[in-house]
């Protein structure tokens, strides 16, 4: 039933082989992030079974519980909160923290389930979210962690391109590794993993840019999109309509193209602004602001224009369509990072899964006639 999102599990085989073949030529294992797609069991099944996934992470403790059976290691990456901290001993066998408070917490509850919780302590080195940012705290963390009994320090990690919109370079990724070296050399000790970043870092990769010492990535858009984030370049060898909506028209019918009376506030308390176009054949599709960011959709029949949306509604401009829709069509999109969110949160969105056979160069896309795709996060 409509709307829904169709989900190419062969396509999404293909970017995890294209980009996890990359990173193991660079010696870097693959941390693949899951929440893009609010951890779909099935997407997350695939991801577990690839050869070149080496952890499955998420933000939400919800998505690690309800992930399948899987044998590769789960990534807690939001810092976790004290609420919740019974779930993150239970359902995650590593979390990304910050907070010394928050530690002593996981190490009395891993006591209590009687497991050995593993802890990566993320630093900030500029984007100014979470993380770090004195030396001095994060030495003093590390030194009480290993007093800790069921707790073990597992590595470090940097988040950047997400809040500050830092671009991750050689030089900053260099800041991590004197990092972990200063720990290293000052506790005699050996970090598993030092977690470069996210899709913004990918680019690196390609010009030899990620530091010696740095051995992981973290992906989530990168796979699911085809594109990398710092520059927001698509490769050519990779799909970007792994998943794609389909939704249905439920109206057609000829308009003027400018509301009619005194324009006041729209359902979201903005005053639109309307271009006359003449008259219009407008179609509306059944889904609106509560299942998508109507912003990040590309309509895929490129002569379709997308005029707005409301709750839950989506208004369509078919005025220049060679196709004859008619109402009970369906039309497809492409969706953006924030449109893919939205559309995988939402109970209203139903998903269907195809293992299409297919031609690897056989894309949607030419190149420079790709939708525009905004970074979010
Ligand atoms: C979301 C997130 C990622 C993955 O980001 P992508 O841009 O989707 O690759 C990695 N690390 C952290 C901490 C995140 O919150």
């Amino acid at each position: 039933m409509n709307p829904k999102i169709i989900i190419d599990l062969n396509k999404f085989t293909d970017n995890l082989d294209y980009i996890g073949k990359k990173m193991k030529a660079k010696g870097l294992t693959l941390t693949h992030i899951t929440k893009v797609y609010a951890a779909d069991p099935n997407i997350v099944k695939v991801a577990d079974e690839n050869k070149y996934v080496d952890y499955l992470g998420d933000a939400r403790i919800e998505n690690i519980r309800n992930y399948p059976q899987v044998s590769k290691p789960k990534i807690l990456i939001r810092i976790p909160m004290h609420s919740e901290i019974e779930d993150v001993i239970r359902y995650a066998d590593i979390s990304f923290n910050s907070e010394i408070s928050t530690i002593r917490f996981l190490n009395n509850e891993a006591k209590r389930q009687k497991k050995i919780h593993k802890v990566v302590l993320m630093v900030d080195l500029g984007d100014l979210r979470e993380g770090y940012f004195d030396v001095k705290e994060l030495h003093k963390a590390v030194a009480e962690i290993l007093t800790m009994t069921n707790i073990q320090l597992f590595g470090l990690a940097v988040n950047l391109t997400c809040f500050g919109g830092v671009i991750p370079d050689k030089g900053i990724l260099q800041k991590l590794v004197d990092y972990k070296n200063s720990i290293e050399s000052s506790y005699g000790l050996s970090l598993s993993m030092i977690s470069g970043g996210n899709s913004s870092s990918l680019y690196l990769l390609d010009k030899d840019g990620i530091p010696e010492g740095i051995n992981n990535l973290r992906l989530g858009e990168a796979i699911v999109i085809g594109k990398e984030t710092a520059f927001g370049q698509f490769y050519d060898e990779m799909h970007h309509d792994v998943f794609t909506l389909s939704a249905e028209l439920v109206e057609i019918k000829e308009k003027p193209s400018v509301p009619i009376g005194k324009i006041g506030m729209d359902a979201f308390g903005q005053k639109p602004v309307f271009v006359d176009k003449g008259q219009m054949l407008r179609g509306i599709v059944a889904i609106g602001r509560q299942d998508i960011d109507h912003l990040g959709l590309v309509p895929i029949d490129k002569r379709i224009e997308i005029v707005g949306a409301s709750s839950d509604h989506l208004i369509l401009d078919l005025t220049k369509c060679k196709k004859d829709y008619k109402v009970g069509d369906s039309v497809r999109f492409y969706m953006n990072y924030s449109a893919l969110l939205r559309a995988f949160t939402s109970k209203y969105v139903n998903r269907t899964y195809i293992q299409q056979q297919y031609n690897m160069r056989n894309f949607f896309y030419k190149k420079g006639d790709r939708p525009i795709v905004l970074c979010h996060h």
